[in-house]
């Protein structure tokens, strides 16, 4: 995009003039209805670097911190018990790395709609606000509302749905994230060039009495596809764009990657038609949310986080081989906006051993595993444990203590221990009630939080086995890590908060 300005960042007086085409806040890092800095104004921003890139990619895996990159680290590089041995990932070898903490006005603990504002707009705000500053009503200009006036175009990636909040951060003001309906008909408004992945969160309203939004959005000159061909098909002349995903799964988001089959269009695919859409002479910024990386954790799906990991892994690289070919403009910044589950590698039971092989077992993610367990409980509402048990070997690998090939040494560690049986059997008969008479207490509550209690429970089970612990079915305060390649990176080095990557990309991009 366009020269930097280094005058601001010395606080010299600089004619408003200069910045024609982009926003008159430049260089004021709080929230500011004022155009000019006066010339005695402290500025806080490092010293800019001498080019601005013209493509700016932002991945943000949501509930994605250091653990839950070292766990795909493992998981990749050590396949056998007792051999240790990590396989880095692309991002993980970027030049330049940082930490961020995540804590917003609220809580330590904090969500993704406050996580994402504050990487969107630079303001810390309440958890579930997005795109407000804390007193939930005045609105910051967001970097991609600043971008685009600045002449670039802009993408917005989501693997869940497009106005879950993550995304809702980077083109809506709201107070509360939970506002699907107001917050598609945002997107409509927003003018951005591109939206690509989930579907939409309650396009008829919360009691689906509005007109579909979907729409509205098509009312505003978006092409809307949902079609491998359409999208495939999808180019730089093809105008403003909303992409969905031909397969969705929970709630209307692209099905996690370990049951993603083989000709379905994945996070990496969006990305790369995000470039084929985005391409133009201004440049482009494109911010690809991997959100479920999140719903796993929340779930204590270990494996079904580390292959969504490794499936951002290969988004990251549609990036990174678009940046090898435009290496004078492109920035490249990775992180997550909170940790999730509280994931641990070390588990109470396995000391120092680890063992992330048994997680290779597993077949589907705990969604998958719970539709096909309804299925079997609507053929026979009289199923019982000794019916589920070879659906169990089959799909997560796990042996009965009963089963025959529990004898066989090469199983052990495959093998249910009593203790584990047992809570096999619990899960399985809290599972087999009706959702609303199942036992409510604090114990239950920490065994299944409000997961169906038998695929959580095998969760659990595997997860312990490897050598991976949870804490938490919620947010934690865990620190992110951000990795950052290309013009402008080594700004992202060091400590900081999570506003400051907003200013930081303020800074980089010369706005
Ligand atoms: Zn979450």
């Amino acid at each position: 995009m366009k020269k930097r300005i280094p005058g601001l960042f010395l606080g010299l007086m600089m004619s408003v003039s200069i910045l024609s085409g982009c926003d008159n806040q430049a260089g004021t890092p709080a929230p500011s209805t004022s155009a000019v800095q006066p010339a005695s104004a402290p500025v806080e921003q490092t010293a800019p670097a001498e080019k601005t890139p013209k493509y700016v990619f932002l991945f943000i895996g949501d509930g994605m911190s250091h653990v839950q990159v070292n766990a795909a680290q493992v998981y990749t590089g050590n396949n056998k018990s007792g051999e240790v041995a990590m396989k880095n990932l692309n991002f993980t070898k970027f030049p330049v790395a940082g930490v961020a903490t995540t804590y917003d006005s609220t809580s330590f603990c904090p969500d993704s709609a406050s996580t994402a504002t504050s990487i969107s707009c630079g303001v810390k705000t309440h958890s579930g606000v997005i795109g407000l500053n804390v007193d939930k009503t005045t609105k910051p200009q967001s970097i991609t509302e600043k971008l685009k006036a600045a002449g670039m175009k802009i993408g917005i990636v989501s693997s869940v749905t497009i106005n879950h909040a993550t995304p809702a951060a980077f083109y809506a003001h709201i107070a509360s994230r939970n506002d699907y309906y107001e917050i598609a008909e945002q997107l409509a408004n927003s003018n951005f060039d591109y939206f690509g992945g989930g579907a939409i969160s309650e396009p008829t309203g919360k009691d689906k009495t509005k007109p579909d939004v979907t729409e509205t959005i098509k009312s505003k000159g978006y092409k809307v596809v949902n079609t491998k061909n359409d999208i495939l098909a999808l180019n730089s002349s093809s105008g403003k764009v909303y992409a969905v995903n031909p397969v969705l799964q929970d709630s209307g988001s692209i099905p996690y990657a370990i049951d993603t089959k083989a000709d379905d269009l994945t996070l990496s695919d969006y990305v790369k038609k995000g470039i084929d859409v985005l391409d133009n002479e201004k440049g482009f910024f494109m911010m690809c949310e991997s959100g479920k990386i999140d719903w796993a954790c929340h779930a204590n799906d270990a494996l079904s986080t580390i292959t969504d990991t490794l499936a951002f892994e290969k988004a990251i690289q549609v990036a990174v081989d678009f940046a090898d070919k435009h290496p004078d403009d492109t920035l490249i910044l990775v992180t997550g906006d909170h940790e999730t589950g509280g994931m641990t590698i070390g588990y109470a039971a396995t000391g120092y051993n680890t063992a992330f092989d048994i997680l290779g077992r597993q077949k589907m993610s705990y969604i998958a595993f719970d539709s096909l367990i309804t299925d079997m409980k609507k053929n026979n509402p009289k199923l019982t444990l000794n019916d589920v048990l070879p659906v169990i070997k089959e799909n997560f690998g796990l042996l009965a203590p009963s089963d025959p090939d529990a004898k066989i040494e090469a199983n052990k560690a495959y093998t249910l221990t009593d203790y584990e049986f047992e809570k096999l059997e619990s899960g399985f008969a809290e599972s087999m009630k009706p959702t609303d008479k199942r036992t409510k207490n604090p114990e239950t509550d920490l065994l299944y939080s409000t997961y169906d209690p038998l695929s959580v429970t095998l969760t659990h089970i595997i997860n312990n086995k490897a050598g991976i612990g949870w804490t938490s079915y919620a947010h934690t305060g865990t620190p992110v890590p951000v990795y950052a390649m290309g013009v402008g990176a080594e700004q992202f080095g060091g400590s900081y908060d999570n506003t400051d990557i907003f200013k930081k990309l303020i800074s980089v991009c010369g706005l």
